[in-house]
């Protein structure tokens, strides 16, 4: 039997602390069902005490099923002075009907003597009282110890007997919290065993990233022994974040060798990552470990001759297991090994010895001396290499002329682009205005263009990307333009580079309407 680890998440709660990030009441639900879908074994929705939206989520999460999750909800101990049965707060977390309540309670006696401003042995009774009645009602009760490493490291027989007074009210788990993300993971682990040799019930562990360590305190805890870990997908939470299950769910069925999710969700796990990212309205971070788009991204010339032969030597694992895939740069460092293997990847054959090969690679290294950049314009490489390929083809269209020109007055401004395209023997010419030249450009040729290739109406520019370089062979400065398009399907990039921020925008464009023509 393989160790079963327990991943709880939080993103709903701990995670939505984060600035920037703010969840509506379906973007949790929706992430909830994913999560759920996904195999995590509890989500905590949310402090039906902190906002009338928590407390929706968990109606509408009492109506629903759930394959694999608990719902949990998140509180405090009861008040100090209060009777357990007669505090509201204690009222609602009963309300939110979820089969898991995790208690949130004082570990460090500074904060219970200088922030709760009470006595030792009015915290444990705070503790036990709230744990005892949340079990009457038959729920499934976490205690998460706030402050424990902090705590512990200050007084530890005060530390120990708070979780003590938890575990013997009947917590289910519980679980130690650095609160501050201060610890190193050999404290934690200590802190950890020392817990596992005086309390009978399962230990968990709630990590924050300050100093970098929100996985490796994560990790070492559940090497000392803890089954329940606690994080946020992606890292979201306060200040730098809480623990990342994104990577801790791979490192448990990978590095350890235990059971977290099940195993046929981990392919799925850049896909939830996305989805969680986009929900948010966060960018999707490229350097994330396991998920982001450089994790298997491969630049050096030695590296990427290499991992064509054995894909092990430079990576630490399949990038597939985890939804991932192998992706090799072209840049300046690169050999003709890179261009071999991104030719293949967009679909053509070419050979090392080809003649055509080294002019590729020539080719690709003079634009990148004036100022090109393929690694997020692949569709521009594209058309390059077919160019070569297919000995310049006649392109499938061409700009004959174009103006651009803006009108303002104090409040608006106003741009509007004139085109003139030949398509075969058929001129076009159209206009189009743009909260921007070239917007109005992207509309102008567009417009012309659907007249001829309809499949342009589909496409649409989603993103553009403006960088200043300067210094380049000792000219002006230029601008390099990128460009992403889409059809609904795919995502391409293209590039431009020109002294004048047009021509590149234009270069840029002419290429994504290029290459979706050519597309299958
Ligand atoms: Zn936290």
């Amino acid at each position: 039997m393989r160790t079963q680890i327990e991943i709880y998440d939080t993103t709903l709660r701990d995670g939505a602390q984060a600035e920037g990030i703010n969840f509506s009441l379906s973007d949790k639900l929706r992430i909830a069902d994913r999560l759920d879908q996904f195999g995590v074994h509890y989500i905590e929705g949310g402090w039906p005490g902190s906002n009338p939206k928590d407390m929706e989520f968990f109606q509408q999460a009492a109506r629903r099923s759930w394959r694999h999750a608990k719902i949990a909800s998140f509180g405090f101990t009861r008040k100090k002075g209060v009777r357990v049965e007669d505090d509201p707060q204690i009222r609602m977390l009963l309300d939110a009907q979820t089969p898991v309540i995790t208690i949130v309670g004082k570990t460090w006696l500074l904060h219970v003597k200088e922030v709760l401003a009470t006595t030792a042995e009015e915290n444990l009774a705070m503790i036990s009282d709230t744990i005892r009645y949340l079990k009457d009602q038959g729920r499934i009760v976490m205690y998460d110890a706030e402050h424990s490493f902090d705590g512990y490291k200050d007084e530890p027989d005060f530390a120990m007997a708070t979780w003590k007074a938890a575990a013997d009210a009947g917590a289910d788990c519980v679980v130690l919290c650095e609160t501050n993300g201060g610890a190193l993971p050999t404290e934690v682990s200590r802190v950890v065993q020392a817990a596992r040799a005086q309390l009978t019930c399962a230990i968990g562990i709630h990590t924050h990233n300050d100093a970098g360590l929100g996985v490796a305190n994560g990790i070492a805890a559940l090497e000392a022994g803890a089954r329940q870990i606690q994080g946020t997908i992606n890292g979201y939470g306060e200040r730098t974040g809480n623990c990342n299950l994104t990577s801790v769910m791979p490192l448990v069925q990978f590095k350890l060798g235990w059971r977290g999710v099940p195993e046929e969700s981990l392919p799925k796990l850049k896909e939830l990552s996305e989805f969680v990212d986009e929900i948010a309205n966060v960018r999707h971070d490229p350097r994330q470990p396991w998920v982001g788009q450089t994790a298997f991204a491969h630049k050096g010339g030695i590296h990427v001759h290499a991992i064509e032969r054995v894909a092990r030597s430079y990576e630490h694992i399949q990038p597939e297991a985890v939804g991932n895939y192998r992706r090799v740069l072209v840049s300046d460092m690169s050999g003709r090994t890179n261009i071999l293997v991104k030719a293949k990847e967009l679909g053509f054959e070419l050979a090392a010895d080809q003649p055509e090969t080294r002019q590729i690679t020539t080719g690709i290294k003079d634009r990148e001396n004036r100022g090109y950049e393929y690694e997020a314009a692949e569709a521009s490489l594209a058309l390059l290499i077919r160019n070569v390929l297919e000995h310049r083809p006649a392109p499938p269209f061409a700009v004959e002329t174009y103006h651009v020109s803006m009108r303002g007055d104090s409040r608006n401004t106003l741009c509007e682009a004139t085109v003139k395209v030949r398509v075969g023997e058929t001129i076009h010419h159209t206009v189009a205005e743009g909260d921007g030249p070239v917007n109005a450009l992207d509309g102008a040729l567009r417009t012309a263009l659907a007249r001829s290739f309809p499949k342009l109406q589909q496409i649409r520019l989603t993103d553009y990307k403006v960088r200043i370089l300067d210094g380049i062979a000792g000219t002006a400065a230029k601008t390099r333009v990128l460009i992403t398009t889409s059809d609904g399907h795919d995502d391409w990039g293209t590039v431009g580079v020109s002294e004048n921020i047009i021509t590149a925008s234009l270069e840029a464009l002419l290429d994504s309407i290029e290459y979706a023509l050519l597309k299958k």
